[in-house]
């Protein structure tokens, strides 16, 4: 689903990504780890299509988003990449329902449906009785969930996620990792997730070590 060959990236003289090759299958869960300052993040935003590498192809879904245009490309980035991020970047002048249906309003979607499935959602991530919640009035792994049914509204092709549960005390961190394969196994949800947590990478069917700028091994595929 996700193709990336020889991805390149420097910020002035430092080299941050020397040519990235990966491939993310459908229905796969894959960390990405690796020390402070190797690119992940850097790595992340490419593959969302948030910034773009100097060199190299990216294929999402079969489609060369490095030559879209920029009007294309954030149309195709709304409908197939969700983004869950650190820190839960709701809108906190919106409930929790509001703020999971802007990516499907932005789709030009009627609000009356994504309504509906935003409801939905929240249900399903147990979230029913906080939908007129304002962030602020939600507990931070609520935030998170709410995060994650934003990132789900519009059935992306692959989540994600930057350090999700890097703000999260343990109970909540399981818990949020424990929805991610959830979501894998029963919708067979795509998720790429920079971790340091190195549970939550052992728990994912692969992981993808960077270091010094390139992919320095991949472990087994578990299952
Ligand atoms: P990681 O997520 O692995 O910790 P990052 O991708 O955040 O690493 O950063 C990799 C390197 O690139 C770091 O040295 C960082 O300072 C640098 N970097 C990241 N973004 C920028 C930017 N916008 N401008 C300049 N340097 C950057």
């Amino acid at each position: 689903m996700i193709v990336a060959e020889g991805i390149t990236k420097s910020f002035g003289n430092l080299q941050v990504l020397k040519g990235i090759n990966l491939t993310i299958n459908q229905g796969e869960v894959v960390s990405i780890v690796g020390p402070s300052g190797a690119g992940k993040t850097t790595l992340l935003q490419i593959l969302g299509t948030l910034d773009k590498p100097d060199g190299g192809r990216l294929l999402i879904n079969d489609t060369d988003v490095l030559h879209l245009s920029e009007q294309k490309l954030s149309a195709f980035r709304n409908r197939n990449i969700g983004f869950v991020f650190q820190f839960h970047q709701l809108l906190p002048e919106f409930t929790a329902l509001e703020n999971v249906m802007i990516p499907a309003l932005i789709a030009k979607e009627k609000a009356s449906a994504a309504e509906k499935r935003a409801k939905e959602i929240l249900s399903f991530l147990k979230l029913s009785d906080r939908m007129t919640h304002k962030p602020a009035e939600l507990s931070g792994g609520e935030k998170q969930r709410v995060a994650v049914a934003r990132a789900l509204i519009n059935h992306p092709q692959v989540i994600l996620a930057d350090e999700p549960s890097g703000s999260l005390d343990t109970r909540n961190k399981e818990e949020l990792h424990a929805l991610f394969f959830e979501l894998r196994d029963q919708m067979n949800q795509t998720f790429v997730i920079v971790t340091h947590d190195e549970q939550l990478a052992a728990q994912t069917d692969r992981t993808i070590h960077i270091r010094d700028g390139v992919v320095s091994e991949e472990a087994e595929q578990k299952n």
